[in-house]
């Protein structure tokens, strides 16, 4: 037995076969899913987001030719923003057609090394191993490894890597990470690589743990200008939260109606919020005026969702 022949046989057993992106060989769908599956866990992505993205864009070349704010409106709620921004690029760059190796598919925005060869291996049948998160923790612990180093990962990746069965390779890995090698609560006695795994006897130390730092709180008052049933809303131009539609944002206290209090986490602060309504005018630039009903048609971060409700609540 080797850790290859025993990690494909617990993937045939206990692997994920039934994922939608497994079952195809549609380079686009694959794309998608790596993309979703970046920052967010696999059931959301199945229950909320990937199936009703195809159905919106069926095609890449849908995507290419699309606008910017149908891409981030469907992407609405999974966060993390640029990776709709990159994929809408992406599709534009390659003209609706995705290429057909990792060279040139890393050319594409928001396409790493790892992406390009989730694509080649899941679509392409590429014998090319992946690094997402999951196998970078499985790397650190098989080969006791304390040092983040991407570069060193990669040779570690390919020593691992099984030639002969690259596609359940890749996609049994995926699943010992998400199943078995937990980031918290690792189950080495039920893992298939129990018997060759370096640091089974302290995972948790590999690799080392990243110094904490604390996530500052951005204190802010949004003001919601309101007139005949409408209210302002501006597009996002600057890097962060690009693209969606927000209520005006101060870090000034005001005076007008207090509506209620936000809090919204994101992956580099927090955002404290104390939200009023006036129907003082605005004097700001690149207002636009909506109502509720077109208000639900906008692409709109979580923090300023959570300002519709406070304006739900009042009326
Ligand atoms: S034996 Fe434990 S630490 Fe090693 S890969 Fe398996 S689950 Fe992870």
């Amino acid at each position: 037995m080797t850790p290859q022949t025993s990690l494909l046989q617990w993937y045939e057993q206990n692997g994920r076969h039934e994922l939608p992106w497994r079952l195809t060989n549609d380079p686009y769908k694959v794309y998608v899913s790596e993309i979703m599956l970046q920052q967010t866990q696999v059931k959301t992505v199945l229950e909320r987001f990937y199936f009703p993205f195809l159905e919106a864009f069926p095609t890449l070349a849908d995507v290419a030719s699309c606008d910017l704010d149908d891409v981030l409106k469907k992407w609405e709620g999974l966060g993390y923003y640029t990776r709709a921004r990159n994929l809408h690029n992406a599709a534009r760059q390659c003209k609706g057609i995705l290429p057909t190796n990792t060279h040139d598919l890393m050319q594409l925005s928001g396409i790493g090394r790892s992406t390009a060869h989730a694509i080649a291996a899941f679509a392409y049948r590429e014998a090319l191993p992946i690094l997402d998160a999951n196998v970078k923790r499985i790397l650190h612990r098989y080969f006791a490894l304390s040092e983040r180093n991407d570069k060193k990962l990669w040779e570690y990746a390919y020593r691992l890597f099984d030639t002969k069965h690259p596609f359940e390779y890749n996609q049994a890995m995926m699943d010992v990470g998400a199943l078995i090698c937990l980031p918290k609560k690792p189950l080495c006695e039920q893992c298939p690589y129990e018997q060759w795994c370096k640091g089974k006897a302290e995972p948790l130390s590999y690799p080392e743990a990243k110094k904490k730092t604390i996530k500052p709180i951005r204190k802010r008052s949004i003001i919601v200008h309101q007139h005949n049933q409408k209210y302002a809303l501006q597009q996002r131009h600057e890097k962060f939260l690009h693209g969606l539609w927000g209520f005006y944002e101060t870090i000034e206290p005001s005076t007008a109606e207090y509506l209620g209090h936000i809090t919204q986490h994101y992956s580099h602060f927090t955002l404290e919020a104390d939200v009023y309504v006036t129907d003082d005018e605005i004097t700001e630039e690149g207002f636009e005026w909506f109502d509720p009903k077109e208000i639900a048609q906008l692409s709109l971060s979580r923090a300023d969702h959570k300002v519709v409700d406070l304006l739900k609540v009042k009326s």
